[in-house]
């Protein structure tokens, strides 16, 4: 079985607990599977990533959830 999905982590703004975000929600509305609460997904100032369009923030996602896979093979 193959998946596509891409994650990346979110700590939740009500809870702050952990999130696993699909990064095609990036910049939409995601509910915290926790506390319930809906707020917008984001990677959070944990990137430098944050003048870049949604759309290259997804490519580099990407390209560094490839690099990880290959450290894990
Ligand atoms: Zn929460």
């Amino acid at each position: 079985m193959r998946t596509n999905r891409i994650y990346f982590r979110q700590t939740c703004a009500v809870c702050g607990r952990g999130m696993r975000v699909q990064i095609e929600l990036l910049g939409r509305e995601v509910r915290c599977a926790h506390c319930g609460a809906t707020q917008s997904a984001t990677d959070g100032g944990q990137t430098a990533w944050t003048d870049l369009s949604i759309d290259e923030r997804i490519e580099n996602l990407e390209r560094q959830d490839q690099q990880l896979a290959v450290r894990q093979a």
